[in-house]
């Protein structure tokens, strides 16, 4: 249930509603918005009898949330979200573009990468310290030694830095580096990872499971707004079908119905999705006329020796020429009344 209240309604009023409703067993969460202020009320087990509020003072309307999310829900906010991070700004007409490596590799790759994604027009850098491989075999990571990579290219560069937590206990390292913690597809319903990311002042990067639906992807969002941390990133990446022409099958209607049915910004992984890089570039256009808030992009300088997922690496010089094409795109569409939208650099 959500509580709306008045334009008018004074400090006093909403903390006298807040009080109501923790008295009464429920967890309530003011939600700051651009007019008024509105409460959600959490924790209820069933439905809650409207009445005991509605005639509170200040109030002006209590709305049932008919969806089982509800802090993420455009029901309890009705604006977009708008995330910064540094100099950067995410969601609500704002472009993002995030590139570098699958993993962090060696500083001389990083740095070498870094500069030139950078130069094209990515706003922030990603690279995994940790990496969830699918053998134990494969390549981990260079774990802190990663991160503290990834501090040299934030210091060099300017650029923010994201990269993957993989469990609740590196927590505390990974973040005390990124200033975009990532939780990964095979991640997504981690709850322990999720509660600890809700307890973080780091913006989260959470990244769609697998095989995971659009409602299960935003009760995982829900975990990390309930436990305190209201800077979530969506990432569709990408879905598992019985499609074998790409690595995954990149859900664009996924956008339509996240934009739809919560606040928070949403930005598409078409490296992951695709697991190729011819496919790479075209699933990007297709994301920004979606209405993506942003792309994060794999870019390599020698894919072919890349210690992971080369083959769906963009080469510096295509990173380029797609920044270049999104560039036209931002700009097609400012022009339109559906989406206004600005390229940030
Ligand atoms: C990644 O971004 O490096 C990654 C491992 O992605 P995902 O969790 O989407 O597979
Ligand atoms: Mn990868």
């Amino acid at each position: 249930m959500l509580v709306v209240m008045d334009q008018k309604a004074t400090a006093a009023q909403v903390d006298a509603v807040l009080r109501a409703i923790e008295e009464a067993g429920y967890v309530a969460r003011a939600i700051p918005g651009g007019e008024r202020v509105a409460i959600g009320v959490l924790h209820n087990r069933g439905p809650i009898d409207a009445r005991r509020f509605e005639v509170l003072p200040g109030v002006k309307d209590v709305i049932p949330v008919t969806r089982p999310y509800k802090l993420v829900s455009r029901e309890c906010q009705p604006e977009d979200t708008v995330i910064r991070v540094g100099d950067v700004t995410i969601g609500n007409g704002h472009m993002v573009i995030i590139a570098g490596p699958c993993a962090v590799e060696s500083e001389q790759q990083a740095l070498t990468i870094a500069r030139a994604v950078k130069r094209s027009g990515a706003q922030m850098f990603r690279g995994g310290a940790f990496k969830p491989r699918t053998s134990p075999y494969a390549f981990q990571g260079l774990g802190e030694e990663g991160l503290k990579i990834l501090a040299q290219v934030r210091e060099e560069t300017g650029m923010p830095v994201v990269t993957e937590a993989m469990d609740h206990e590196l927590y505390d390292l990974v973040e005390e580096y990124a200033d975009v913690v990532q939780i990964g597809a095979r991640n997504m319903q981690n709850f322990s990872l999720l509660r600890r990311a809700g307890r973080s002042p780091k913006a989260v990067l959470l990244k769609r499971g697998l095989s995971a639906t659009i409602e299960e992807c935003l009760m995982a969002a829900e975990y990390i707004m309930d436990g305190g941390n209201s800077h979530v990133i969506l990432c569709e990446r990408g879905v598992r079908t019985f499609a074998h022409h790409s690595r995954n099958t990149l859900d664009l209607s996924a956008i339509l119905v996240i934009r739809k049915e919560s606040h928070l910004p949403i930005i598409v992984d078409p490296s992951h999705a695709a697991g190729r890089r011819d496919q790479v570039i075209p699933l990007s256009r297709a994301a920004v006329a979606v209405g993506a808030h942003g792309l994060m992009v794999e870019v390599h300088h020698d894919p072919e020796h890349a210690l992971s997922d080369g083959a769906q690496s963009l080469y510096p010089q295509q990173f380029e020429a797609l920044c270049r094409q999104i560039r036209s795109m931002v700009e097609l569409f400012s022009g339109n009344d559906i989406e206004a939208m600005s390229l940030a650099r």
